[in-house]
C-alpha cells in the first residue's frame, strides 16, 4: 500500500491531478474537503458541527478529519494506494497520520507540493466559484481566510516532511497536462 499526499494551498490544483492519478494508477483519492461537504449535504452531526467552520474558511478540528482518514484507509484495504488531498493540514495532524500508519506497519510514500503564488490560487478559487458554488468560494475575504489560514498552519508541514527526506515541489503553474506529466516524472 502507497501512500501520498497531495500537498499546497487551497486552489493549488490537487483535486484535479488526484482525478488524473486515479485513472492512471488506480489510486483511492481521498480529500478532506470532500468527506466535510458530504456530511454537510448529508445534514449529519458532524456536517452541522463542520458548515460554519468552513463557510468562514477556517479549519475544522483536528479530531475529526482524522478519524475520517482512518474509517477511509480501513474501509478501503484493497485499493493500491492513498492520494490524501487537503490532508494533513496541520502539525497535530501530519503527527497522527504517521503513528496512524506506524500501527498499520506503513508509512508516507512522497509529499507532492504544489506550488503556485496567492495571487494565482485567487484568481483560481474565483474562477472555481463560478462553476462549483461552493459558499467558501464566494467571498474574498473567506478566500483570503483560507489562504491565510494555509501559511499560518499549513505551511510549516513543509519543513515536517523535509527532514525526513519526504517533500517534493512540483511548479503548479500551467496547463493541466503540463502539470500532471511533472506529477508522473516525480513518481
Ligand atoms: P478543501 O476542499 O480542501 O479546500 O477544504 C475545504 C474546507 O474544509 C477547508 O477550508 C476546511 O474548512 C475544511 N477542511 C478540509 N480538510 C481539512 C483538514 N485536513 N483539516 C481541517 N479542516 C479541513
Amino acid at each position: 500500500m502507497k501512500y501520498y499526499i497531495l500537498f499546497g494551498p487551497p486552489g493549488a490544483g490537487k483535486g484535479t491531478q488526484a482525478k488524473l492519478m486515479v485513472d492512471k494508477y488506480n489510486f483511492r483519492h481521498v480529500s478532506t474537503g470532500d468527506l466535510l461537504r458530504s456530511e454537510i449535504a448529508k445534514e449529519t452531526e458532524l456536517g452541522k458541527k463542520a458548515k460554519a467552520l468552513i463557510e468562514a474558511g477556517n479549519l475544522v478540528d483536528d479530531s475529526t478529519v482524522v478519524k475520517m482518514i482512518e474509517s477511509e484507509i480501513d474501509n478501503n484495504p484493497s485499493v493500491k494506494g492513498f492520494l490524501f488531498d487537503g490532508f494533513p493540514r496541520t502539525t497535530a495532524q501530519a503527527e497522527q497520520l504517521d503513528k496512524m500508519l506506524e500501527k498499520r506497519g506503513n508509512k508516507i510514500e512522497k509529499v507532492i507540493s504544489f506550488i503556485i503564488d496567492d495571487k494565482k490560487v485567487f484568481e483560481r478559487i474565483k474562477h472555481r466559484a463560478e462553476i462549483e458554488n461552493r459558499k467558501d468560494d464566494a467571498e474574498p475575504a473567506t478566500i483570503q481566510n483560507r489562504i491565510n489560514t494555509y501559511h499560518c498552519k499549513t505551511e510549516p508541514l513543509i519543513g515536517y516532511y523535509k527532514k525526513c527526506d519526504k517533500y517534493f515541489e512540483i511548479n503548479g503553474d500551467g496547463e493541466i497536462d503540463e502539470i500532471f506529466a511533472r506529477v508522473i516524472k516525480l513518481l
